[in-house]
């Protein structure tokens, strides 16, 4: 297993991570914990989690495990998305019972949605008692973890609060998220990638991402784990683990990586624009819209849409859970033309909102 620093923290993580959100049988307390204790058998040593992750079972599930390990050989993370400080802390003290530690060591702002769910957090005192939790020793880090656009999360990375970031970077999203890593990286803090093979996407459409490959990373997997670390400010890519063969998968692509030589990373640059056809790229050129339609977050919809061969509930879901908006609110699209003109992929964004399920 490869070990990065966690930018100013002292502490070195492992290049890739466990995400407790994809046990399988969530309430077989013994089987989920084994899958963990295999996971750190191998090298991992950076477990994250969430209340209400596998049916708010995944923070029971982690504190099984982590009890079994010495103390001095794990990290653990888990968030809150609470924007009253009193209830983000009522979340932590909860976490630390159920996780049966004494600090966490990484502590999340959780799922910032956009400007004004930042300034809520700010000014509802969720940051102010994740800080004052840090201070009393209950938090090693404090951290935050989003699904804005790369602009305006460098612009909350921007404001030094946090010590490190947990956000979406993949083969499908990146040109969406590249200024905030990029901001990161300036500011020396460690970058945790969520999602890092997609959703599954990547793995599902091998011929469309096969261009990530090469001769040490010859699977999609693999290689799409690759493109992550391949980025230097990029600490740890999180991956959500339902199975020991996921696990000996990713064990191995970050036992085997080499990151992309130049040569390669021209080679990706052209190719991409190949896999990217007919996709969004979540460069957010087409903004603004006249009726503020946040239209990536309908497009990035649209491209699951066409990924998953027409699966409406994929799309359904990456609305409501990944980026918190309604199905209604593309149809409220005035047809003025302006995001076409602009849209650097000449995508036919009128027509794809209307197309959009709801
Ligand atoms: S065509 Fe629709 S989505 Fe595009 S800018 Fe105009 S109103 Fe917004
Ligand atoms: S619709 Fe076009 S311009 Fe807008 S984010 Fe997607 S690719 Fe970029």
């Amino acid at each position: 297993m490869l070990y990065r620093p966690f930018g100013k923290t002292d502490k070195n993580i492992s290049v890739i991570s466990f995400g407790g959100m994809r046990f399988s049988e969530p309430q077989q307390l013994e089987k989920s914990s084994d899958l963990l204790l295999y996971a750190h058998s191998k090298g991992i040593n950076y477990f994250d989690t969430a209340p209400v992750y596998c049916g708010d079972r995944s923070e029971d599930i982690l504190g099984h495990a982590l009890r079994q390990l010495p103390r001095e050989s794990f990290y653990v993370s888990t968030k809150s998305s609470r924007a009253k400080g009193d209830d983000l802390r009522k979340g932590i003290e909860r976490s630390l019972q159920r996780l049966g530690v004494e600090k966490i060591d990484f502590f999340y702002i959780w799922h910032l949605m956009d400007q004004a769910d930042w300034e809520k957090r700010k000014q509802d005192g969720a940051v102010e008692a994740a800080l004052q939790a840090k201070e009393e020793g209950l938090i090693g880090h404090v951290l935050c973890s989003s699904h804005m656009e790369g602009e305006g999360l460098a612009g909350v990375l921007n404001e030094e609060i946090f010590e490190g970031v947990l956000l979406g970077y993949n083969a499908i999203n990146f040109p969406y998220r590249s200024a905030a890593v990029e901001q990161a990286g300036k500011q020396g803090i460690g970058v945790v990638t969520m999602n890092p093979l997609g959703g599954g996407l990547i793995p599902q459409n091998p011929e469309r991402f096969n261009f990530l490959t090469t001769d040490t990373a010859n699977d999609v997997v693999s290689a799409a784990l690759q493109f992550n670390l391949s980025h230097p400010d990029i600490t740890t890519a999180l991956v959500g683990f339902s199975n020991i063969r996921e696990i000996d998968q990713a064990v191995s692509a970050a036992e085997n990586f080499i990151p992309y030589s130049q040569e390669q990373q021209q080679k990706l640059q052209v190719n991409i624009e190949t896999a990217f056809d007919g996709l969004c790229t979540g460069c957010g050129y087409c903004l603004p819209c006249p009726v503020d339609i946040p239209i990536p977050k309908y497009l990035d919809s649209y491209n699951q849409l066409i990924l998953t061969n027409g699966d409406r509930q994929t799309v359904l879901n990456r609305y409501r859970f990944h980026w918190g908006i309604t199905p209604q609110q593309a149809k409220e699209c005035i047809s003025c033309g302006d995001c076409e003109e602009r849209c650097t992929q000449h995508l036919p964004i009128i027509q794809r909102l209307k197309e959009l399920p709801l």
